[in-house]
């Protein structure tokens, strides 16, 4: 890791930034410290490990401090199960925050505080006016807002208000602390904005200890002081905002973290707003919030990427001030790129086709295998070979187009770390489809110690009928068939049905018996899998495909 003051690496304009901010001593001396702070309302996505690897990595980079913090301003759609996953989430993705879990909500005596002090100061009002009132009034882009009947009260008027509305005395809605700003600003953010709002709910983390609740604009500039955030990195959409949080800090004259906003990730032919992840699971399109065609961080485990590959995503996609559309291509490549690296390989037939080698011996061979040719660390593994045999379908022609380079009547190929073979004889049932293969073999081609030199085009793979392990297969496809569903009105009819494809009966190399959920191999022409944490059990062996061996999309 770099040192402290001479981070060289410039990654993107917010490192630049922040390098200047050290050269400049503008922190004076203290350690940069960023936070990820979601609210516990949905499932975190990969937008927001996105958020997580560039906070995490700043912090990390400038030998600094990242925070977990939980913005639960809002009790009504806030849950401890949301809690429970975002907290397995970001410790997944490699985000380390160590011990410092916080949460918005353990500040609000302290928010409080606050309040009464621009109370005192003159600088906060109780407003009795509806919430839909309030928004009549605050004018437009290009009108001014109108003053509220309730703003010139007194300050012990209002600081008795206050104090009742935190005590109960009234209901939902009948009033709300603003802060007295300007309400003719050109940024409609400063017109009197709302810092409280009366809320009888409980809280998932307070209980009944407070029926008002601050708003996120009023909290969420004073969350991050209190915990000494240096850079409060945010998406676009609070530029507006930064003005009003400036307004806040330096009236009360606490520390006041640097906003820096950049572009949210958006990613192509996948939704991501929590309010459309949340239909998706309820109304039952997927299969949970974890169903792995899914864009949450748990969905995309659970097909079996890896936090280096999603961290190694977000290098390669970098930060923007501009929102745009990222190819879901860059994705998998990243996934592919690293489970290239350290999957091991295995065999396995999706839709097998049975073969029968009639000159072979009844015998069980055991055949060297490579585990993984980038990784010669990994060694080698035996795998049997015997008389019956089962390779793909789609590796048989019978009128093969030009090209084909895999097993025809007549025509040979060689198996996978065993023998050339030759199709003698083909055995079709009374449909007239293909049920079994004769071949034959020649002895001397046997991969790397046969004396043969004759050479095929083609390489197929296969399983021991004898040996082979049963297991179900799950085929994943984009969620959406069109690039940008969030955009369209319609956007539950674009969902894409075939998306999920279940074969039930592969057959799998025997070693592959014992592996355990989570484990990822590569099934060799087939791609990347994960056994599956969620339908694996004793009797049943379930992966899912994680990613296709090459981006088969970019070609259609
Ligand atoms: P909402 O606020 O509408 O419920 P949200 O996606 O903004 O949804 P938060 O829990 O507020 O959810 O997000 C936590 C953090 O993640 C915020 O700092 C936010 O800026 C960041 N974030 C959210 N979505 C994205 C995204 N698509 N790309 C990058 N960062 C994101
Ligand atoms: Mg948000």
């Amino acid at each position: 890791m770099e040192e402290n003051n001479n981070v060289t690496k410039s990654k993107n304009f917010i490192y630049e930034l922040i390098d200047k901010d050290i050269e400049s001593n503008r922190w004076d001396g203290k350690t940069i410290c960023t936070r990820f702070p979601p609210e516990p309302n949905g499932y975190l996505h990969i937008g927001h490990a996105k958020s997580i690897c560039l906070n995490y990595g700043i912090a990390r980079d400038f030998m600094g401090r990242f925070n977990l913090r939980f913005d639960d301003t809002n009790p009504s759609k806030e849950e401890q199960e949301y809690v429970d996953s975002i907290i397995e989430d970001v410790r997944w993705l490699g985000g380390d925050f160590e011990d410092r879990v916080f949460f918005g909500s353990d500040y609000f005596e302290k928010m409080y505080g606050w309040a009464l002090e621009l109370i005192k100061k003159g600088k906060a009002y109780v407003d009795d006016q509806t919430a839909d009132e309030i928004r009549q009034t605050r004018g437009t882009l290009t009108e001014p807002g109108k003053e509220s009947p309730y703003r010139n009260r007194s300050v012990e008027e209002n600081l008795n208000l206050f104090e009742r509305m935190r005590n109960g005395e009234f209901a939902n809605g009948t009033k709300t602390l603003r802060a007295k700003i300007d309400m003719t600003s050109p940024n409609i953010n400063l017109r009197d904005p709302i810092m409280y709002r009366i809320v009888h709910e409980v809280h998932h983390r307070q209980g009944n200890k407070w029926c008002i609740y601050p708003t996120y604009d009023w909290a969420h500039g004073l969350e991050d002081s209190i915990e000494g955030i240096t850079h409060s990195i945010c998406t676009l959409e609070f530029e507006n905002h930064r003005p009003l949080y400036d307004w806040f800090l330096d009236e009360l004259g606490i520390h006041h973290p640097q906003q820096i906003e950049f572009a949210r990730l958006n990613l192509n032919y996948t939704v991501m707003s929590k309010r459309k992840l949340l239909q998706l699971v309820k109304e039952n399109y997927v299969d949970g919030w974890d169903d792995p065609r899914m864009p949450t961080v748990c969905g995309i485990r659970r097909r079996g990427y890896t936090p280096q590959a999603i961290q190694n995503f977000a290098e390669i996609i970098g930060v923007a001030k501009r929102d745009a559309l990222t190819d879901i291509a860059l994705l998998e490549y990243a996934i592919r790129d690293d489970l290239n690296k350290h999957a091991q390989r295995a065999m396995a037939v999706l839709r097998p086709l049975k073969v029968v080698i009639t000159n072979y011996p009844d015998t069980v061979e055991e055949l060297d295998a490579i585990n993984n040719p980038e990784d010669t660390a990994m060694g080698s593994r035996e795998i049997p070979f015997g008389k019956e045999i089962l390779i793909e379908q789609t590796d048989f022609m019978e009128n093969p187009p030009k090209g084909y380079h895999r097993l025809i009547p007549g025509g040979e190929v060689r198996l996978r770390y065993a023998y050339i073979i030759k199709c003698e004889e083909v055995i079709k049932n009374d449909k007239g489809e293909v049920v079994e293969l004769r071949c034959t073999f020649d002895p001397e081609t046997k991969s790397g110690s046969g004396t043969s030199t004759k050479k095929v085009k083609g390489t197929i793979h296969w399983v021991s009928a004898k040996h082979a392990v049963g297991a179900e297969v799950r085929l994943y496809d984009r969620l959406f068939t069109v690039e940008n569903p969030g955009a369209e009105e319609n956007w539950l009819d674009l969902i894409n049905k075939n998306s999920l494809e279940i074969i039930s009966s592969a057959l799998i190399e025997p070693f592959l018996k014992n592996s355990k959920p989570g484990e990822r191999y590569q099934f060799e022409r087939h791609g990347y899998f994960c056994v599956d944490t969620k339908y694996t059990t004793n009797e049943k062996l379930v992966f899912n495909r994680t990613v296709t061996l090459k981006d088969g999309w970019a070609k259609k």
